[in-house]
């Protein structure tokens, strides 16, 4: 790297390579990245190694062990930070372990509020493994920012909100609930991954951490398994690169350059999942088997007016409840959607949350949050959208 020094703390940071000129799209394909100074490569190389060779005792080139540095993961880390508007990005081996790095850095021994309607495996995380390190945490439905405020207790370190949340995508306020965070001097994060960057900026909001699952929308090709906190405040960077580094749970190089990989299309891939994504809610919308669709595009989504306000364009993710037999039924019978868990890659894949992703979730709590068992979540790729909605009509004529 031409510029491996950016501020104190040495090349562990990205700042400083986040000024890259330019528009979203062009900070997606260039953001964080140099030609390599040896020789040129256009393309960042995929540092495969685990250690670096020093001139003298102390005499280094502020690369030492690759669980505290590596070119091939800064360049992901910059460049995901310039589309986040953060200055820092610091990389994970999974985005569950970006969440438990941020809660280990500002939580410990305090309290965390929580939305209720999360991914699987936070929830999960948050009820069974933080207890352990003696962390408590609340859940909220955090559409209700006075919701929010009420669980708030004098231990409150961290508000961590989805929004849109899997599978209901509801959505929380991020300006209002990050003033709620300012008033109790608790941080606010924004798991961002079903929006991606390119629909929703948390930061820009007044989030104070920026938070993904990279192993979606950002990498985008369902082959690898990342996660990502973005931050401006450079004393909270120092504190999560000293926990990651102190606990290492890091991305591998060549997972680093697939995301980075990634990321340089991830603006013209989302133009299409929320192009598609809009067909799939309006077709699912007009079926009479379908009973309800939770899609922030769509007028009838009760918080689409605030969706629209903080972002800009929907995805490719929603939900729609059929009766438990028809849900069934249909997700046996796509024949372009496939039946699996994760999301957001370029092939669309349906899924019931209720058995699947959420199966760890109480059933107590995943009814009365309307996880139903006929509830269907879709994650609608980048195909021809005409391709999608005829995979649809048919499995869902054979139920009639
Ligand atoms: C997948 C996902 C996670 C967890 O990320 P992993 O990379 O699977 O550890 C967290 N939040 C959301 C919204 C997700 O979709």
């Amino acid at each position: 790297m031409s510029d491996p020094s950016p501020r104190e703390g040495g090349p562990e940071s990205a700042a400083g390579r986040f000024n890259t000129p330019g528009r979203f799209d062009t900070l997606c394909v260039h953001a964080g990245q140099s030609p390599e100074p040896v020789t040129g490569a256009i393309t960042t190389p995929i540092f495969q190694t685990s250690t670096y060779v020093q001139e003298g005792i102390g005499r280094h080139r502020g690369y030492e062990y690759a669980r505290l540095q590596n070119p091939t993961r800064e360049a992901s880390e910059a460049n995901i930070a310039a589309l986040e508007g953060g200055r820092h990005g610091i990389a994970f081996s999974s985005g569950l372990a970006a969440i438990e790095c941020l809660a280990k850095a500002v939580a410990g021994g305090g309290h965390i509020v929580s939305e209720e309607n999360t991914y699987g495996g936070t929830t999960r995380m948050f009820r069974q493994i933080l207890a352990r390190l003696g962390i408590k945490v609340t859940l909220v439905d955090a559409r209700d920012p006075a919701a929010v405020e009420a669980a708030i207790r004098p231990q409150t370190r961290l508000i961590h909100l989805e929004t849109p949340s899997n599978p209901l995508m509801r959505i929380a306020d991020i300006e209002t609930v990050g003033a709620v965070a300012r008033r109790h001097g608790a941080l606010l994060c924004v798991d961002s991954t079903f929006a991606s960057p390119s629909n929703q900026r948390p930061l820009a909001l007044g989030a104070d951490v920026a938070m993904h699952s990279t192993t979606k929308y950002l990498s985008g090709h369902s082959d690898v398994l990342g996660g990502i906190l973005v931050v401006d405040d450079d004393a909270l960077a120092d504190e999560l690169h000293f926990v990651r580094k102190s606990t290492g749970p890091v991305p591998g190089p060549m997972d680093s350059w697939l995301t980075l990989r990634g990321t340089r299309t991830l603006h013209l891939r989302m133009e299409r999942h929320n192009h598609n994504g809009m067909l799939v809610a309006e077709f699912l919308e007009s079926h009479p088997a379908v009973r309800a669709v939770h899609y922030p595009g769509l007028p009838v989504h009760p918080q689409h007016d605030l969706a629209r306000r903080q972002m800009t364009g929907f995805s490719g993710m929603l939900s729609a409840e059929l009766s438990r037999a028809d849900a069934e039924r249909m997700v046996e019978r796509t024949r372009l959607f496939r039946l699996a868990e994760s999301l957001g890659g370029v092939e669309s894949m349906i899924s019931i949350p209720s058995v699947m992703t959420h199966a760890s979730v109480p059933e107590e709590a995943r009814l009365r949050m309307g996880i139903t068992n006929g509830l269907v979540r879709f994650s609608v790729g980048i195909e021809d959208g005409r391709d999608l909605v005829e995979d649809l009509e048919q499995a869902l004529r054979t139920l009639e």
